[in-house]
């Protein structure tokens, strides 16, 4: 089945990722059968719900696609085609904004025309303080933030749904992938950052909870689980730690990945877990932010670059065959030449696979956005693309490394048929890599690598059939 064809989601990423496919899984439909529900005219309600962000973000969509199809509604690509509209948008940067207004007032002006006939805004920018002022601009019916999407279910009359659309309820289910959310919010205070106040403090899973919804995932057909949060390895419950639910989770799924992690709550068992344990993919996702330890002290990230550094190579040494990619932030406030280099110097001795490298961008309410010292737009640039660089460098030259390895891929995105286009899939170091085959996303493959670019390793026919 084609789902990625039907789906209006656009994920759009608000970093620029260097790196390989940074974990993007496909977003996904419930194969639920659902009542179609009927308009006044006798045809069925349609919807449209578009992603901005992260994947916190696509998952939440993913909650609400369960919503409006259990609702009745047929799922639609193109806003002109749809009865409902949802914007489920980021707010990580200030340009996030300015794009979700020109969505906005396409929506408007579709409404106007009687084409369209509701829009909800979610997501981070309906928690955030402009939301009122669009609502107010732009007609919008329906807006809310990141901690009442259930709310939307009502709106699509589906009555008492406070309960049941909580994140304790399973996920996509009988899908080949799937993404739990195992934290909420975050306890940091970083200098530039909005998750705070549009997510809330951290609210943690309990255990038995996540177990439960990996199990039912896994009898359903799900072969992959991504654990979600902002800072997922913060995770706790009565002295249990991160580690120890990871270990839980990779007991029962037969693949298993996590994402965001922080540096501050990241512990060697963790790293040497990934490195022990054959269901977890050996892919660390680490933000580190800067190389300087001044800048790290502004940012107010609670660590200095040794200690990214030792964890570092406490991975490597653990995950010799692992893939590590980081979040880089250049020109925030104060930072200078001197930060920079250090910057530039821990990429180098990082040797990262990939990397999401943002430029500062101030958002309001948060501390950054109010310091003085702001580096000038094209010092910025000069300094964003010099990482960048670093980065590629680095990443095409650890990619090479693996031409002539024989590899186990996970097809993650299929083949897409005409156009002949390679699939997609993902080695158990994490490496994406582009493979012409046929085999349907969540089976597997085993093919050589034959060439490798900065960015994705191309893999010869496979060996026999899929599994
Ligand atoms: N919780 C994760 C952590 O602490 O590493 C990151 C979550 S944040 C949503 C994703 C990334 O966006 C951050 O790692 C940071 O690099 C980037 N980011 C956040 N706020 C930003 C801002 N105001 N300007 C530029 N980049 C920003
Ligand atoms: Fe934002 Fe910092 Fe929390 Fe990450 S750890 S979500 S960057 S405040």
């Amino acid at each position: 089945m084609s789902r990625r064809k039907n789906m209006s989601n656009e994920a759009e990423n608000t970093a620029h990722a260097t790196g390989k496919d940074l974990g993007a899984p496909p977003i996904l439909l419930t194969k639920k059968p659902t009542r179609a529900r009927v308009s006044a005219g006798g045809r069925t309600k349609t919807a449209c719900i578009r992603t901005f962000g992260c994947q916190m973000n696509v998952h939440d969509s993913d909650r609400m696609r369960r919503m409006i199809r259990d609702a009745g509604y047929a799922e639609v690509t193109r806003y002109e085609d749809a009865d409902l509209v949802v914007l489920n948008t980021c707010y990580v940067r200030e340009n996030a904004v300015d794009r979700v207004r020109g969505h906005l007032g396409e929506l408007n002006r579709l409404k106007k025309e009687g084409r369209v006939k509701k829009v909800a805004l979610t997501g981070c920018i309906g928690a955030g303080q402009e939301a009122r002022d669009l609502e107010r601009a732009y007609g919008i019916d329906l807006v809310l933030g990141t901690h009442n999407t259930y709310e939307l279910a009502q709106f699509v009359g589906l009555p008492g749904m406070e309960e049941t659309f909580t994140p304790e309820l399973p996920g996509t289910e009988g899908e080949h992938t799937a993404f739990v959310t195992i934290m909420t919010g975050c306890n940091y205070q970083c200098s530039y950052c909005v998750v705070p106040s549009v997510r809330g403090r951290m609210v943690c899973r309990p255990m038995e909870n996540v177990l439960l919804e990996v199990r039912r995932l896994v009898e359903s057909g799900t072969r992959y689980v991504t654990l979600l949060g902002q800072t997922v390895d913060a995770w706790r419950e009565d002295g249990r730690r991160f580690c120890d639910l990871l270990q839980r989770v990779a007991d029962i799924a037969p693949r298993v990945w996590f994402t965001t992690s922080h540096p501050s709550n990241m512990e060697d068992r963790t790293l040497r877990l990934i490195g022990q344990k054959d269901t977890l993919v050996k892919r660390l996702h680490l933000p580190v932010q800067s190389g300087s330890d001044r800048m790290l002290k502004i940012m107010h990230r609670g660590y200095k670059s040794e200690r990214y550094r030792r964890k570092i190579e406490v991975f490597r040494d653990a995950v010799p065959d692992g893939t590590l990619s980081t979040d880089i932030i250049v020109g925030h406030p104060r930072e200078t030449e001197g930060d920079h280099e250090e910057t530039l110097k821990l990429v180098e001795d990082c040797s990262f696979d990939a990397a999401y490298v943002f430029k500062f961008s101030p958002r309001r309410g948060t501390e950054a956005a109010e310091l003085p010292g702001t580096v000038p737009e094209e010092v910025a640039q000069r300094r964003f693309l010099e990482v960048l660089r670093a980065i590629e460098q680095s990443a095409f030259h650890r990619n090479r490394r693996k031409i002539g390895s024989v590899e186990e891929i996970y097809i993650r995105h299929g083949r897409t048929g005409e156009d002949g286009k390679a699939a997609v899939g993902e080695t158990w170091s994490g490496h994406a890599v582009h493979v012409v085959t046929d085999a349907e996303p969540g089976r597997y493959v085993t093919a050589k690598i034959e060439t490798a670019g900065p960015h994705v390793l191309y893999a010869g026919v496979p060996f026999g059939p899929p599994r």
